[in-house]
């Protein structure tokens, strides 16, 4: 018995030591930790029309801060206004704010995400506004006020950690900012979340004047990456009434895929009379009930009351940057077809939670929404993806890092 005993207690002591043995090796080394280099790369725009690719020490992770690895991020027409112009004077700025990527360090606080979701090493995420210090935008007020008056990653004065954009192999996201657990997104879907949120905005805004409904007839003008995902939002609330407005022919063909049932080729109408009359035959014989701009085109804005009914509803969400001045008639345009518009400009913290269900559901009906990134590039090549964009070539263009 005694011997027993000790043979016992010898093989206890043997399996402890062995898990003890194994528990040292993954405390020293946990796998992701191990697989963190030493330098981070950040696209780093550095003057006008030139990104340099600088190689960053990998900063530390503070308690309140997650360490994600970059795995892509779209290039939207505000970092290419940056790039080409500086307006916002933030040279030199790791620009980048569609990105996505996966967790790879967590400090000891981080346990949840902005929506309360378990975050862990390995989780996908997406980053939103940061908070900061600024009592104007709290977790409880989401709706007073847009991101337009909130730090974003990707649009930052360059600091000490250097990691602030998206356009990057790694991103330290600080404590204070939102961060959204997405694991249960393909990477195509999380590239999109960001311009896809401005859409539901938009939609948000367009359903405060109580025109827009299920079976509204609905014109969209402008079949860029906007006006597209535009008529897959619509769509996905039901609406089926949708007729998009384009100069494009290839465009229009997108459109339709998206869920729109009927297009308009301005280029074939010479006018706006015959241009509103085309869009009026389209829905057989009645004017919009409801319209979204989506140009930055103040000739378009002009136009677009001419295809709405009397008491209808306008949103207009093409002029992101300033693009001048348009002329309406006020009494033929709005006072007296009494016209209900509303402005949309990017989002709130709150959009982002719909924009996720939003790219499940566009999924399960089948619109091809991944199609809108039509070019792909590795971080190095991010000056030719910049080049590509500003030629207007393609719809998103984003990068993705292998
Ligand atoms: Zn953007």
């Amino acid at each position: 018995m005694d011997m027993n005993a000790a043979n016992l207690e010898l093989i206890i002591q043997q399996v402890l030591a062995s898990m003890k043995g194994t528990a040292n090796v993954t405390a020293s080394a946990p796998a992701a930790s191990s697989s963190i280099p030493k330098t981070a790369k950040v696209a780093m725009l550095t003057g006008l029309e030139k990104i340099e690719i600088k190689e960053y020490p990998m900063p530390e992770v503070g308690d309140d801060d997650v360490l994600v690895k970059v795995e892509g991020c779209g290039v939207c027409g505000t970092d290419a206004h940056e790039y080409k112009r500086d307006p916002f004077g933030l040279i030199p700025v790791a620009l980048g704010h569609e990105g996505t990527g996966e967790i790879v360090k967590m400090g000891k606080n981080v346990k949840v995400d902005s929506a309360g979701k378990p975050l862990a090493v390995g989780d996908k995420v997406v980053t939103c506004m940061i908070f900061k210090d600024n009592p104007d935008i709290t977790m409880y007020d989401l709706n007073k006020q847009n991101v337009g008056g909130a730090d974003v990653y990707g649009l930052l004065p360059d600091d000490d950690v250097h990691l602030n954009g998206w356009f990057s192999d790694y991103i330290l996201v600080r404590g204070g900012s939102t961060i959204f657990n997405v694991s249960d997104l393909d990477l195509d879907s999380r590239i999109l979340i960001e311009p896809c949120a401005v859409l539901i905005h938009a939609v948000e805004r367009a359903k405060t004047t109580g025109i827009l409904r299920f079976n509204s007839r609905v014109v969209v003008q402008g079949c860029g990456p906007i006006g597209l995902i535009c008529i897959a939002v619509l769509r996905t609330m039901g609406i089926e009434n949708i007729v998009a407005v384009d100069g494009e022919a290839k465009r229009l063909a997108f459109a339709k895929e998206m869920g729109a049932t009927q297009s308009v080729n301005f280029k074939d109408h010479k006018g706006i009379e015959a241009l509103a009359e085309a869009v009026k035959d389209a829905f057989g014989g009645y004017y919009a009930d409801f319209a979204f701009q989506c140009t930055g085109s103040p000739v378009a804005h002009a136009n677009i009351y001419k295809f709405i009914r009397n008491g209808g509803g306008l949103c207009e969400l093409g002029f992101f940057i300033n693009g001048g001045d348009a002329t309406i008639n006020p009494h033929f345009d709005i006072c007296s077809k009494e016209i209900t518009t509303v402005g949309s400009w990017v989002y709130t913290l709150r959009d982002y939670a719909t924009t996720f269900d939003f790219l499940k559901r566009a999924k399960g009906i089948g619109l091809p929404i991944e199609k809108l990134i039509t070019h792909k590039y590795p971080l190095e090549a991010i000056n030719d993806a910049f080049v590509t964009n500003l030629k207007m070539e393609g719809l998103k263009i984003a990068i993705v890092n292998e």
